[in-house]
């Protein structure tokens, strides 16, 4: 089946006053229709540069973008205007993303006014429904309502021309924690009811842990692995996503003390100057002496399984030849 959305070995360096930044490097993604997909990692591994770069917000360097089978990487502004109206965004911070002098009704209508769409007032009405907000606050301006309402209004927003994929980038991170949960039951119905192909950013996997179909994980600008949930949370094969599930907050006390202290030590490399080898091989506590010099090759672990490590391929070095980095 042609995926809705693929990125194919896309690569986003960016010029900074420190030097070049490589913040995507060689990533390759493809969501089907109807998906979700949530891509994880810490703060600072290229997955926002690669979101925007899915949108055609930002060039890419080098790849390929598919949007339902057509190029996109260098489409026109005038053939990305006919597009985009398919491919949304929900953002992390909605009070920046709202404009303070549109009402919330104003700026659900905005792209239905700009897009030339019929029965506009219904469809705000309609859209205010649901995404669980009351109708009477369309009158409202986004400093009179609370957090967690205005990312429903960013919803709404981004659902108002019928996308069929979404992008969001850490939707529900500057929310308080008690209305997290209510926004990502939300957005998982949402695009259930709707058959949404949905990418889902976060860099918390508890977070997506019952909303991802498929869960793909992002290291200094590079997707390290990729599996569908279950088999993700079971066998996930990269001790970067090992170390990422083992910071999940266990279930009870006592899950939390037989699972032990999390293995994941030290902060994510400068991507002004990824470590040579393997780049989580200065943090990886299962490194061998080739993971310092060589990049792991990625290995498919099962049709719809990736990982990029060297133990995949050479598990017999595995606990003989560990250079016990911790
Ligand atoms: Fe660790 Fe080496 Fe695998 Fe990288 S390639 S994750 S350093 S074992």
């Amino acid at each position: 089946m042609t995926p809705l959305l693929q990125l194919d070995t896309v690569t986003k360096a960016w010029r900074t006053p420190a030097g070049l930044v490589q913040a995507v490097r060689g990533v390759s993604l493809a969501v089907q229709a109807g998906e979700t997909v949530a891509l994880v990692g810490e703060s600072g591994c290229g997955k926002s540069t690669l979101a925007r770069l899915a949108l055609r917000l930002t060039p890419v360097d080098a790849g390929r973008i598919l949007f339902d089978g057509q190029d996109i990487t260098h489409a026109s502004e005038r053939a990305l205007t006919a597009i985009r109206p398919r491919l949304q965004m929900v953002f992390q911070d909605a009070s920046a993303a709202l404009n303070p002098r549109r009402t919330i009704g104003q700026a659900i209508d905005d792209p239905l006014r700009v897009h030339g769409r019929p029965n506009r007032a219904a469809r705000v009405q309609a859209l205010l429904g649901e995404v669980g907000l009351d109708a009477s606050l369309a009158s409202r301006f986004p400093h009179e309502v609370s957090g967690g309402q205005r990312q429903r209004v960013g919803i709404a927003r981004a659902l108002a021309l019928d996308p069929a994929v979404v992008i969001a980038d850490e939707p529900v991170s500057a929310l308080d924690v008690s209305v997290r949960a209510q926004v990502i039951n939300l957005m998982s119905s949402l695009a259930r009811q709707r058959g949404l192909a949905m990418v889902f950013i976060g860099h918390d996997l508890a977070v997506v842990r019952h909303l991802a179909d498929r869960i793909a994980v992002m290291h200094l600008g590079e997707i390290v692995e990729a599996a569908p949930r279950q088999r993700f949370w079971s066998q996930a094969a990269h001790p970067y996503s090992q170390a990422l599930i083992a910071s999940v907050p266990a279930a009870t006390p006592a899950a939390a003390r037989a699972r032990g202290p999390a293995p994941l030590a030290g902060d994510l490399p400068s991507p002004l100057a990824p470590p040579p080898g393997c780049s989580f091989h200065t943090r990886c506590p299962r490194a061998i002496a080739t993971c310092q010099h060589q990049s792991p090759p990625l290995i498919r672990l099962a049709p719809d399984h990736t990982a990029r490590c060297h133990l995949l391929t050479h598990p017999v070095l595995d606990a003989a030849a560990s250079t016990g980095h911790r």
